[in-house]
């Protein structure tokens, strides 16, 4: 694969086009962005497509100009992930060669039964899959004969833990055999999942560092799996950053109120309200204002980042309102 093999770091913004970006996005964004430009980076954005086939035109083509609204800009993109699957197809093919992935009939409900029927999991949202609901034949090493893009393949995880040092988070050592289990790589709909889409088009772009929500940490220790299944060694360097919450401590939904983007701009909030809510939230203003993108940029001190995450609150709500022109 032609890569650069200048020194130049690569980052990408992958937002997913079926919910618009809310405010908890635009942080992140605007962080990711900024990191990016201060440091040299190069931005690629990336439309992350492939989970959402019913996505219309018009999504795709309004997350770019709600980032160029804010201020941000790019130097590749957007790219639109499902326009090109060959790639991911190919390292399916290397998984299964290798003897990592086989094909998997079971239903969430059968999945599901499965795991309860086991240990109950503490804290954990996703259902634990076990070696145990492995077909029968198949063997950690031994390629599973025949490959059909119309069914559901997952990757067998092997015990122990993956060690990283997230930039921004620290050092981490899940282990996802335990909490996570086998997991999805393709799906019956004939498109990666998540987890291969991703590594897939990070290795294929060339990213060298992934900002992203923290929400996706539990996500890093699967994506480098893949990297070493696949003998890919341009691992990236995490920057996993701390959530928007409301104010029950759940993350920025709906039940939040209508925290788009779009919403507030339709209402008249200008971007530069937007971003100053968000470096306020970054430790970059010590109380809301009103900033550009640039000013956000020259102000960030990665340092400054609260380590928990930011509440918004029904003032932050009421203070952006206010700005309205
Ligand atoms: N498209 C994903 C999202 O919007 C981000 C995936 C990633 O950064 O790896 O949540």
């Amino acid at each position: 694969m032609a890569r650069d093999t200048g020194l130049k770091r690569v980052t990408r913004l992958a937002p997913s086009p079926t919910g618009a970006l809310h405010l908890g996005n635009a942080r992140t964004f605007l962080i990711n962005w900024a990191l990016a430009r201060r440091e040299g980076w190069k931005v690629v954005l990336r439309i992350e497509d492939f989970d959402t086939p019913r996505v219309k035109a018009e999504t795709v083509r309004g997350v770019p100009e709600t980032l160029s609204w804010l201020g941000m800009d790019w130097d590749e993109g957007p790219v639109i992930q499902s326009a090109e699957i060959g790639a991911h197809e190919g390292a399916m093919e290397r998984l299964r060669a290798a003897g990592v992935v086989y094909p998997c009939e079971l239903s969430r409900t059968q999945i599901e039964a499965a795991a309860s029927a086991s240990a109950p999991q503490e804290g954990d949202h996703e259902t634990r899959f076990g070696p145990e609901l492995r077909p029968a034949g198949f063997e950690v090493g031994r390629a599973w004969a025949g490959w059909s893009r119309e069914r559901n393949w997952r990757f067998a995880t092997e015990p122990g833990r993956v060690e990283f040092v997230d930039a921004f988070a620290g050092a981490r050592a899940p282990e996802p055999a335990r909490t996570i289990g086998d997991f999805l790589v393709w799906t019956k709909r004939g498109v990666p999942a998540y987890q291969l889409a991703v590594v897939v088009d990070d290795h294929r772009q060339g990213v060298t560092d992934v900002v992203r929500g923290d929400d996706l940490v539990d996500s890093a220790a699967r994506q480098l799996l893949l990297y070493r299944a696949l003998g890919w060694e341009d691992e990236p360097r995490y920057w996993h950053l701390p959530l928007v919450v409301g104010e029950d401590g759940r993350r920025l939904a709906k039940r939040h109120g209508d925290t788009r983007l779009d919403a507030y701009r339709a209402r008249g909030v200008p971007a530069e309200a937007v971003i100053g809510l968000c470096a306020h939230w970054c430790g970059v203003i010590p109380q809301r204002g009103v900033l550009s993108a640039r000013e956000f940029l020259d102000g960030l001190r990665v340092d400054r980042i609260a380590k928990e995450p930011i509440t918004f609150t029904a003032e932050d709500d009421a203070w952006l309102m206010s700005a309205a022109r």
